[in-house]
């Protein structure tokens, strides 16, 4: 079992609270990802539930048993770092042990026999790959079989939960990919609890069953990828998930005859039946969801002209930039070759794709 509850976790250094007052329950089995832009209190937050960091206030709990007084060694988890944290000296082979030479000391249990730790080790080390390297140090290894490594250590001791922070940080694309599915797929395989602290999105959404985005410290959205995606909670939670990021456009919302209707630059629409103060808002529109409307097409709720100022081809697909009364856009399309720098196009929008935001709070409007 590896079920986490954190109750009113802070923590503060001097002039600065890295963590303020997060609740958060993390369900036995769980791939929970820590999600948010560099300093908004993420490796503050791991740190806390690996017990390398004492908390300001608040309480940890594992499994039903408050360990927030606990020391690291005796809370049964395992965290990989970014830097892995290999000890130089030692072979592959001694990194891999060490836990479990240690792991005696830590919980009372009885010292694991030599022949019986090393099957551990060979088994840990073919299931990630890197049996061949066993008697290498970590000097001679690349930077993708020193994570492995890294995890490896970590799986070794079957705990009862895995914190990693950042630990595909070091890798180039291309093995950051491959190491992403690897993760998932070792993930499903233990079915054990992970935490894992990361400030990019495509990792989260791959990744993770369940995403915390966290800003200045604090929860903004906790959900599954898509429940994150599909209805983001905040203007932060909406431009940080999803690339190119969700277009927001100024607009204001207002009550009219028992309707409330958004307008603003060249467009105007009625959203729902219901009264409402008039107020700035936010309209939402994934890149994705902006229809390049052909002549003739009749016009959807919302349909408004843009003019292309950047054309990317992709290969795939075109992403196209423009600027409209008073925003700049960005449309999502499959791969097109008959736009061009200059060109006038409208573009429409499906009610039922449009997100509401309240520009003062940037929270989302129901
Ligand atoms: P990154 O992605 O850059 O690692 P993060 O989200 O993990 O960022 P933290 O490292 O948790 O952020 O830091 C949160 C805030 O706490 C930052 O403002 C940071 O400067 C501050 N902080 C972290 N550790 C300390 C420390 N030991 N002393 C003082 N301030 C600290």
């Amino acid at each position: 079992m590896g079920t986490i509850n954190i109750t009113g976790l802070t923590r503060a250094f001097k002039g600065t609270v890295a963590v303020d007052a997060i609740d958060l329950d993390i369900a036995d089995g769980d791939f929970c990802v820590l999600l948010g832009p560099s300093g908004c209190g993420k490796t503050t937050l791991l740190r806390m539930l690996a017990g390398l960091l004492e908390p300001t206030s608040g309480t940890i709990e594992i499994d039903g048993a408050d360990v927030t007084d606990v020391p690291s060694k005796k809370r049964d988890i395992a965290m990989v770092f970014q830097s892995y944290a290999l000890y130089p000296h030692l072979s592959v082979r001694k990194n891999l042990e060490f836990p479990l030479t240690q792991a005696h000391k830590n919980t009372g249990a009885p010292k694991m026999p030599k022949d019986e730790m090393a099957v551990r080790v060979e088994e840990v080390a073919k299931s990630l790959e890197i049996d061949h390297l066993l008697d290498r140090l970590p000097k001679a290894l690349s930077g993708g079989q020193r994570q492995r490594v890294a995890v490896g250590r970590a799986l070794v001791r079957e705990p009862k939960a895995f914190l990693m922070d950042e630990p595909l940080s070091n890798l180039d694309a291309a093995l950051r990919t491959q190491t992403r599915q690897e993760l998932s797929a070792l993930h499903q395989r233990l079915g054990a609890t992970f935490v894992y602290v990361t400030h990019d999105q495509v990792e989260a959404m791959t990744m993770a069953t369940k995403i915390v985005v966290i800003n200045k410290g604090r929860i903004e959205q906790v959900g599954t990828p898509l429940d994150v995606y599909d209805r983001p909670s905040s203007t932060f939670v909406a431009k940080f998930i999803g690339s190119p990021a969700m277009n927001l456009i100024p607009a204001q919302v207002t009550a009219t005859g028992g309707m409330v209707r958004v307008h603003g630059g060249s467009f105007s629409a009625d959203l729902w039946k219901g009264d409402t103060q008039d107020i700035d808002v936010l309209l939402g529109a994934r890149p994705e969801h902006l229809r390049r409307l052909r002549a003739g097409e009749p016009d959807p709720a919302i349909a408004f002209p843009v003019e292309v100022t950047n054309v990317e081809q992709l290969g795939h697909e075109t992403i196209v930039y423009g600027h409209t009364a008073g925003a700049d856009l960005c449309l999502r399309t499959h791969r097109v070759s008959d736009i061009a720098v200059g060109d006038t196009l409208r573009l429409g929008l499906d009610l039922d794709r449009i997100h509401i935001f309240d520009s003062a709070s940037g929270r989302r409007l129901e």
